[in-house]
């Protein structure tokens, strides 16, 4: 049976008239979904109990539940899921004075490998349909009985891999019917898969693109980061200087900091050659040090120093904080404790 929250507006819009319905039944349907959040077809009382039962016969409402979860001091609530066929994803709240911010799995795993993540552990399953990664807002909303306001694409998986489904998702947290949720308060990060940067820059959705960077030279990134061999920074620059153009759109830089490796004035120097001109923000993260990793977090004296260097030539660079260090904060970290791939 087909999960209903798959479908984004336009197409339930299409399955239902298939079957000789209205179209106007789609948007009732949506904002039971959305607005209401119902989490049965019975509970859409103003549908036909003919409709009612048309849709229970041929579709499902995928209702996530809660394996575990931990909480942080700072409020950081991190959550694992059933996604309802044996596995389980990852989905993290967090509470920034702008609003609750949830950061979504796009993938069950990764196949991406960088080397400073603790999802590389994970082994690579599926993607996850629209539905599930919308059902991860859904499910903490219950949970906290509070709205969501901003939605980052960078828990588990590369949202890139999962382009088409990835896309569906944002039209249905993005729809005014549905979700309601402003694509300025949607963020998508890639670790560089520069052709579906290009097919994003198209696709007139006025998400923020996130491109994690984390290293200046070719050598340095391909270390940490294997899909740096199939798309160097030459080419990823010429990507985000492209989509900068199309979209008019600022690119944020995620710049993981580790000890010794990254993390000294003469990366920061490379790192504003690199970046100078460019329409762009850098977000400087203090890594996550993850069980059996080679890296370690950089010391609060270098992300200043990096970070005022940064800002003083002339790109605005912030530190991001830390937020639920006192739990399995990094991705990737509370699954591969509670499961065994
Ligand atoms: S950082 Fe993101 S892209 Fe890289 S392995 Fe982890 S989940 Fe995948």
């Amino acid at each position: 049976m087909k999960n209903i929250k798959d479908f984004d507006l336009a197409d339930l819009q299409e399955e239902l008239v298939a079957v000789g319905e209205k179209k106007f039944r789609a948007e009732q349907i949506f904002k039971w979904l959305y607005v209401d959040k119902v989490m049965s077809f019975d509970e859409m009382t103003n549908l036909s109990l003919d409709l009612r039962n048309k849709l229970k016969e041929n579709y499902t409402i995928c209702n996530y539940k809660i394996l575990k979860k931990q909480e942080s001091s700072d409020g950081t609530k991190k959550y694992l899921f059933d996604v309802l066929d044996g596995n389980a994803i990852e989905t993290v709240l967090m509470q920034y004075h702008h609003g609750k911010t949830i950061c979504v799995s796009s993938q069950i795993g990764c196949k991406m490998g960088c080397k400073f993540c603790a999802s590389t552990g994970i082994k690579f399953e599926r993607n996850l349909t629209p539905g599930e990664i919308v059902e991860q807002i859904l499910a903490v909303e219950q949970d906290i009985g509070d709205k969501i306001s901003n939605v980052v694409f960078m828990g588990i998986g590369e949202p890139l891999d999962n382009y088409d489904n990835v896309i569906k998702a944002i039209r249905i947290l993005n729809n005014q019917k549905g979700l309601n949720i402003g694509a300025r308060h949607i963020s998508v990060s890639t670790s560089g898969l520069v052709p579906r940067i290009y097919d994003l820059a198209n696709e007139n959705i006025q998400c923020t693109l996130s491109i994690s960077l984390h290293a200046t030279t070719d050598e340095k990134r391909s270390s940490m980061m294997p899909v740096n061999n199939r798309y160097n920074i030459t080419e990823l620059m010429k990507a985000c200087k492209d989509y900068i153009k199309i979209t008019n759109k600022r690119i944020s830089f995620e710049y993981a900091l580790a000890k010794d490796n990254n993390d000294n004035l003469n990366d920061a120097k490379q790192l504003v050659n690199l970046l100078k001109g460019m329409l762009c923000h850098v977000n400087l993260i203090p890594i996550n040090k993850i069980e059996n990793g080679q890296y370690s977090k950089s010391t609060n004296e270098n992300i200043i120093k990096f970070r005022d260097y940064l800002n003083d030539n002339g790109i605005v660079a912030t530190i991001r904080r830390e937020l639920g260090s006192d739990i399995d904060a990094a991705c990737g970290q509370l699954r591969r404790k509670n499961l065994k791939n």
